[in-house]
């Protein structure tokens, strides 16, 4: 089980099942969300996850191919809902605060990657979405 949590608590989710596919995403989309480049996220059954939420609920921005989802109270990335692939939801890795967290393997949208962000690692880079 992998349990995580918002900035400020509100938001608590569980995850009943593994984290899948890690990777790092450096589309403009979740730079914008993340505050930063790349955005480590890692895929998950949307049948597995759980939540509970207090002090304004989890809020959904439609960002397109997807819902971005945070908090309420304190504006903390907490899932991604895909409108493509709804079986899926992707969640922010570093929300996670217990259970078996898989490091990304995987650079996707480096055609969109701001210039101040150096990738000098060995993983698998794609310019656009995942192979
Ligand atoms: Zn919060
Ligand atoms: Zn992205």
């Amino acid at each position: 089980m992998i349990t995580g949590t918002c900035l400020c608590g509100a938001v608590k989710l569980r995850i009943n099942g593994g984290l899948h596919q890690p990777r790092y995403c450096h589309c403009g989309n979740c730079r914008k969300f993340a505050g930063s480049s790349p955005a480590a996220w890692a895929l998950a059954n949307a049948a597995e996850l759980q939540h509970e939420s207090a002090e304004g609920g989890v809020i959904k921005y439609n960002s397109g191919r997807g819902l971005r989802c945070f908090c309420g109270n304190c504006g903390g990335p907490v899932w991604f809902e895909s409108l493509d692939f709804p079986e899926i939801v992707a969640v922010p890795l570093g929300i996670i605060d217990a259970g078996d967290v898989p490091s990304p393997t995987m650079h996707l949208w480096t055609d969109s990657k701001p210039s101040w962000c150096i990738l000098d690692d060995s993983l698998d880079k794609h310019p656009q979405g995942p192979p």
